[in-house]
């Protein structure tokens, strides 16, 4: 009688390994699941800046940046970079 305990005990055993194992082998095909799309984070470069000559909008981003007189300005093009400094320079 202890035998046939220690044979289903045994049997438990085998079967509780082999559940392990297979969820282990199930982990492993599913582990390559899709990586989770990155969170779009709405970076602070794509903040809205305008430009002061044309009066456009443009991202921070993509815009050209100018320092003048401790102010920071944005434009659309270099053109308009330009023709601010020219401006500021001649008035
Ligand atoms: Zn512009």
């Amino acid at each position: 009688m202890i035998r046939l305990i220690l044979l289903l005990i045994l049997i438990f055993l085998v079967l509780w390994a082999a559940k392990g194992l297979l969820q282990d082998l199930k982990s492993l095909l599913g582990g390559r699941k899709e990586e989770e799309e990155e969170e779009r984070i709405t970076p602070l470069s794509d903040e809205l800046v305008k430009d002061p000559v044309c009066g456009v909008y443009c991202p921070k981003g993509s815009s050209y940046k100018l320092k003048y007189k401790d102010r920071v300005f944005y434009f659309c093009s270099p053109q308009c970079r330009e023709k601010f400094l020219k401006e500021q320079v001649s008035s």
